[in-house]
């Protein structure tokens, strides 16, 4: 089952490393066959290659388009060799086997991410070179096909085996899948504009393998989205502390996904924990933002996901390793910072950059037995038209202002959601519980302890904005804001029964304003 290696193909776009491939097989005495380019970067080096035009009796014609496909190439790579038939077939038309294919195609994925004018892109969608890459994988009992430059090393011994020439028939066929898929994506996407294409084409590498699943008896890996040109938290450069898990990427997503709204914000911190917020704020300082969005629930947040929308300054680096955490995510950090974090090696520390823009288009996917979800990404935002108040009362400005943040910290947060929020930071956040009265009686009462543990006197909720993610389909999570003190409320609106509700607001003397839009999040 071993293959010596007597006739090689190359026809390479990337050219890297294949002169030396090629030095090498050369000197195994194996004949090299190649295409116009890659047969003059060949005899450029030295090295005496015959072109596939001499082998099919065509010229390369019409752009390139045409080059290897012809029987002369496929019979070499098809036939099986000990075949009667096959072998007459040869025989009587004068094709020689050939044992190595290497290629990889014309690189369609990078004039996409160029900009290039859609002529350009089309002239680099390669048809002959997957064409010898599916020949040579399917007849791989006979035929290497190398498509990626680390395996060349692997034929320097000039002869393959069966084990290696079915890895390599796999790895052939993922990659042309995924140039194929890339293809598709665009065509779909972007020349046609679709949203939900019947076939999905999505192309997913394989980033980071993880430390563990969700839990320790599971195994998982990040899967890149080509593409899509959106990079996130499975981009972020890890810079210290041991392998990333399942959770730690949900978590640090969630983080990231919600510190973004903030991008252009005051110095904004937020602190996740199972993918939701348990302390979110804004201040004058980064320092006095991880302060305030840490007094929120002192308790939730050991062990927890920070994010920023700064970059780390030492003080609140200083701050942050005061407790364990499990990962910061910045879109930087400073010498100081930096220094202070290596001394705690198992923090995980991600820089990402520029933050996303939280506006950007795109999809988002959940499994379920059987298929997929798939939907836009919740990139709905609350502008100033779209608030109505529904009460007798006026919002104030201070009450307005903790209102939107609410509102934005609630998107984030798994339904039910009800966020209080004062002075731009969290009061008390309540979070997927089954119905939205308890959601609101867990984040007063995560409010009251908090104040309790800090000393405040009385709970951040006196005075408070709260939003709810939907619409309060009774009174009572309303009345439940009220005696935890609230005085504005932010919510959708569109209940059958907003009459009793806007009633018993304004009872209560609040001031609320509808949004017209909601925010689950499972
Ligand atoms: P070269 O630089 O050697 O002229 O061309 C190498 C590229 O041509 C490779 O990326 C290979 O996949 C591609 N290729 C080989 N044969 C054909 C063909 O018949 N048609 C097209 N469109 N591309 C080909």
């Amino acid at each position: 089952t071993d293959i010596a290696i007597r006739r090689a193909l190359l026809s390479v776009s990337d050219k890297t490393g294949v002169v030396d491939l090629a030095r090498i097989l050369a000197e195994r005495g194996v004949e090299l066959v190649s295409t116009g380019g890659t047969a003059k970067a060949l005899r450029e080096a030295g090295l005496s290659v015959k072109d596939v035009s001499d082998l099919t009796g065509f010229p390369e014609m019409m752009d390139g388009r045409v080059k290897t496909l012809h029987p002369m190439v496929h019979g070499g790579l098809l036939a099986v060799r000990d075949d009667a038939a096959h072998a007459a077939a040869m025989e009587e038309h004068g094709i020689g086997a050939i044992d190595l294919v290497v290629v990889n195609l014309y690189p369609f994925e990078a004039t996409v991410a160029k900009g290039a004018a859609r002529d350009e892109v089309i002239e680099n969608i390669d048809i002959g070179g997957p064409s010898m890459v599916r020949s040579a994988a399917k007849n791989h009992a006979y035929v290497a096909i190398v498509t990626d430059p680390a395996d060349y090393a692997l034929l320097e011994k000039g002869s393959t085996t069966l084990d290696e020439r079915r890895r390599l028939a796999a790895k052939a066929f993922a990659a042309t899948a995924a140039y194929d898929s890339a293809i598709a994506q665009w065509f779909a996407f972007a020349d046609q504009g679709e949203r939900f294409p019947a076939t999905l084409p999505l192309t997913l590498k394989r980033g980071q393998t993880l430390r563990y699943g969700e839990n320790p008896h599971q195994q998982g890996a990040f899967y890149a989205a080509a593409g899509t040109g959106a990079t996130g938290i499975g981009q972020a450069r890890q810079l210290q502390g041991k392998e990333l898990s399942y959770n730690n990427l949900n978590d640090a997503d969630a983080a990231l996904e919600l510190v973004a709204e903030f991008r252009d914000a005051a110095p904004s911190c937020v602190i996740v924990k199972h993918a939701n917020p348990c302390g979110v704020a804004t201040a004058d300082s980064l320092e006095a933002a991880y302060a305030e969005a840490f007094a929120c629930d002192t308790v939730s947040a050991f062990g927890g996901i920070i994010a920023v929308n700064r970059p780390l300054d030492g003080a609140t680096a200083r701050a942050i390793t005061q407790i364990f955490t499990e990962v910061v995510v910045a879109p930087d950090a400073d010498e100081e910072a930096l220094a202070l974090f290596a001394a705690k090696k198992n923090l995980r520390l991600l820089l990402t950059g520029a933050l996303p823009d939280p506006r950007r288009a795109g999809l988002t996917a959940k499994s379920i037995l059987g298929g997929w979800l798939v939907q836009d990404r919740d990139g709905g935002m609350l502008t100033d038209d779209m608030l109505k108040v529904v009460t007798k009362r006026q919002p104030t400005a201070q009450e307005l202002a903790d209102c939107r943040f609410a509102w934005t910290v609630a998107k984030h947060v798994k339904s039910n959601a009800i966020v209080y929020a004062k002075d731009g930071a969290t009061a008390g956040i309540g979070a997927g519980q089954m119905n939205r009265l308890e959601s609101a009686r867990i984040a007063a009462w995560k409010a009251k302890d908090a104040a309790d543990k800090a000393g405040w006197g009385q709970p951040r909720t006196i005075g408070s904005a709260v939003a709810s993610d939907a619409f309060f389909p009774f009174a009572d999570g309303l009345m439940a804001a009220v005696e935890a003190g609230a005085t504005a409320v932010i919510q959708p609106g569109g209940s059958i029964r907003d009459d009793e509700v806007i009633a018993a607001a304004d009872a209560a003397g609040l001031a609320m304003v509808f949004t017209g839009i909601r925010h689950f999040r499972h």
